[in-house]
């Protein structure tokens, strides 16, 4: 049997954060007045060492048996009110905040009584939530003390070492016959001009002699599974086969420069790359008296980003075979040359001290190389040249490494635009990813020279060294968990999860049970809102809190403005609306916001709920395409918009009373933009029928 809440409302003034916009005495008069509230207090500041020492001791007076704080944002506090509970004895997950300063105070400054009004609302929701979350413990694991670094470059080599070092066992996978990525194949390091050899020789040969590092060469990644306490690794090549397990994963793959076939007459022999220049260089003088650099050559307009390490490349090497040849005639000619630090600028000086011309090009009129000549019409003198060669050389950019979209998929993580693997928000997180066992080092997140690769990987190898050292993995998350009374065993769960999180297991009878393991779940909600059946509840996000929450919203009186329900996702839209809040950014006091784990949480019936509760307009503000932080959530959520937007046009209502946003949670003015419009067009439109 259900216990009956007793829920305790903390109104914090803020000082004056909160209670300098809304009326904070009379929201504590009319939130008494709702279900289940047993006790209301204001205080100056409920995250204060005194505010927490009075919420413990309501718990333990009052009996209270759910907490809701009225104050700010859960995206900051959260924690720590959670923490104040479960110090009181009150499971941390029987906690719910109302965010009434960023989402009131902050942004409906001018409107106190408007403010007033929508916090109470807030409230309201919170406590409607607050009478039906459940109890729920932490999942712990403890963590395979080992790791596996992929890619046995410069990042690799150097990850594995740090790890070693460390005390603990690395398995060091490369696909190629031998290790040392690119550095292994070029002639001297900017900046210290040191042999490239002597570079990557002095970490291989650290990286041989360590007991505790396994080299597996000409070997790939097969198979990969699991979660940050124990990945399940199978490798293979060369006709051997293996499999081990781990407890932290370096992704150490770097990148390669992409091909020119068929770009500047090259041929390998008389047009060739920069790479092909180390390669010669390594093996003696260049036997050139002409040569033509032609920088960023394949560099499509659509390929936006620019690697700082080829413009070092051409400078370095430009500069070598002049050293090498004083009477070479070299020239550099670049649409764009990215000098990056000071070294760079002082080379540019010295090679230009040393007569190497520098010839500016214009994207229409790129450089041709005919038989004997490079033709190029300098931006600079307006003149069209005719160059002499013996050797051209190209600058193709640095892409990334193939497989890198096969790993990534085993990994369930994205990769960006151009196929490299980012951080999961580099602004606001950097040097995160999704996973906590899984880390990106090196070229494999973007083009990097050696000095900003061995500091990635240093970064990621202490990163992974703590996740090893802690040694168990805690999931507070809320985690989905299947009804086996209601599943009928049809798999649509199982293709949903972007985690593997689900499988099919032989139930009683001849019924196939679907089953979610709690570490490997993430609690994005997109299989609860897939289950066709409904036998599945994403804990503190179940469908009847969420229906709570809406209810609630919309229950306050009419004022006569349409009713605008947000349904956000953490990452994007309510981190935007935070964002919004702290920077004081003014948008319509009708809006009430929900915050969600994922865009994908939010049910098509939750948004008919909405309406048929009075809601206007409905806007559901999700993270942009490639930007979900659970792979493929807002497409989901995209797909299932669309279908509803059908289905009410089918029923004759206005389908722009529903839209969708792309936001990013660092783009506040967006989110602004976009809820103030929506709620301009729903002005327009009217109440709903
Ligand atoms: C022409 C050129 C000149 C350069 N000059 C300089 C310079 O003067 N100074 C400087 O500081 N930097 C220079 N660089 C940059 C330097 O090469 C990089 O910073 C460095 O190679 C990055 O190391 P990495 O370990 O990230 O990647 P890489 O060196 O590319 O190593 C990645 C490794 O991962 C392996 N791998 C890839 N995919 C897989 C997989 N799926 N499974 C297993 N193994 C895999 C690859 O085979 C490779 O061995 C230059 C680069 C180029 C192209
Ligand atoms: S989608 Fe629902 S009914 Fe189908 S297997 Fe998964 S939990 Fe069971
Ligand atoms: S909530 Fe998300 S991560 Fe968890 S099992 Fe469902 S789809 Fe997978």
């Amino acid at each position: 049997m259900e216990t009956e809440a007793k829920i305790g409302v903390f109104i914090c003034d803020c000082g004056t954060e909160i209670a300098g916009f809304i009326e904070t005495e009379a929201l504590v008069d009319r939130v008494r007045d709702l279900p289940h509230v047993t006790l209301v207090q204001r205080g100056l500041y409920h995250c204060s060492k005194k505010g927490q020492k009075r919420i413990r001791q309501a718990i333990a007076e009052q009996g209270l048996n759910r907490v809701v704080v009225a104050g700010c944002t859960p995206r900051t506090h959260e924690p720590l009110f959670r923490a104040t509970c479960e110090a009181a004895g009150l499971n941390g997950s029987l906690f719910e905040m109302a965010n009434i300063r960023e989402q009131c105070a902050w942004v409906h400054a001018a409107e106190r009584e408007g403010a007033t009004a929508k916090a109470l609302d807030l409230v309201r929701m919170a406590v409607a939530k607050a009478a039906l979350l459940e109890a729920r413990d932490k999942v712990e694991a403890t963590v395979t003390p080992a790791a596996l670094v992929i890619g046995a470059g410069t990042a690799g080599l150097t990850a594995a070492l740090t790890l070693a070092n460390g005390g603990f066992p690395v398995k060091l996978v490369e696909r190629e016959r031998e290790v040392g990525g690119l550095v292994r194949k070029l002639h001297t390091l900017y900046p210290t001009m040191q042999r490239a050899e002597e570079f990557i020789s002095e970490r291989i040969k650290a990286v041989q002699s360590n007991p505790n590092i396994e080299v597996l060469t000409q070997t790939q990644i097969l198979d990969l599974s699991g979660s940050a306490s124990n990945y399940h690794v199978t490798v293979g090549g060369n006709g051997h086969r293996a499999a081990f397990d781990v407890g932290a994963i370096i992704v150490a793959t770097g990148a390669q420069p992409s091909h020119p076939n068929g770009l500047f007459r090259y041929d390998g022999r008389r047009v060739i790359t920069q790479l092909e220049l180390e390669s010669k260089l390594k093996a003696g003088p260049v036997d050139a008296q002409h040569i033509v650099m032609i920088h960023g050559a394949g560099r499509e307009e659509e390929r936006l980003y620019s690697s700082s390490v080829y413009c070092m490349t051409v400078l370095k090497n430009a500069i070598l075979l002049k050293e090498m040849k004083p009477e070479a005639c070299i020239s550099i000619l670049f649409g764009d040359l990215q000098s990056f630090g000071e070294w760079c600028e002082d080379e540019i000086v010295r090679a230009r001290q040393r007569g190497i011309k520098f010839i500016h090009f214009g994207p229409e009129s790129k450089p041709v190389v005919k038989g004997d000549v490079v033709e190029v019409h300098d931006l600079l003198s307006g003149a069209d040249l005719s160059l002499p060669y013996d050797l051209v050389v190209l600058s193709t950019p640095l892409v990334a490494s193939d497989g890198a979209s096969t790993l990534a998929s085993m990994l369930h993580i994205p990769l960006d635009d151009y196929g490299f693997f980012p951080d999961v928000h580099v602004r606001l997180r950097p040097r995160n990813y999704i996973d906590p066992g899984i880390y990106i080092c090196g070229n494999a997140h973007y083009p990097a020279d050696t000095n900003e690769s061995l500091f990635q990987a240093y970064s990621a190898a202490s990163k992974a060294l703590h996740h090893l050292s802690v040694g168990v993995v805690t999931s507070e998350a809320p985690v989905a968990v299947v009804d086996e009374r209601l599943c009928t065993g049809c798999g649509t769960c199982v293709e949903t999860c972007a985690f593997q999180a689900i499988s099919l297991e032989k139930g009683e009878g001849v019924l196939s049970m679907s089953r979610i393991a709690p570490l490997l779940c993430k609690g994005c909600g997109n299989c609860v809102t897939a289950c066709p059946s409904k036998a599945i509840a994403l804990q503190s996000a179940t469908d009847r809190q969420l229906l709570a929450q809406i209810g609630a919203a919309l229950a306050g009186p009419q004022d006569g403005k349409p009713r605008v329900l947000g349904l956000l996702c953490q990452w994007s839209g309510y981190a935007a609306a935070d964002l919004a809040g702290a920077r004081r950014l003014q948008y319509p006091s009708n809006v009430r916001l929900i915050r969600g784990g994922c865009s994908a949480r939010f049910d098509p019936h939750h948004i008919l709920w909405a309406f048929l509760n009075g809601a206007d307009g409905v806007f559901l503000g999700a993270c942009e395409p490639g930007e979900c932080h659970y792979v493929l959530g807002n497409q989901y959520a995209e797909s299932r918009i669309n279908g509803l937007q059908e289905m009410l046009t089918a029923a004759g209502f206005d389908a722009r009373r529903l839209q969708l946003a792309w936001l990013k949670p660092d783009e506040p003015e967006d989110f602004v933009t976009a809820i103030t419009a929506f709620t301009a067009s729903i002005e327009k439109l009217g109440p709903m029928a």
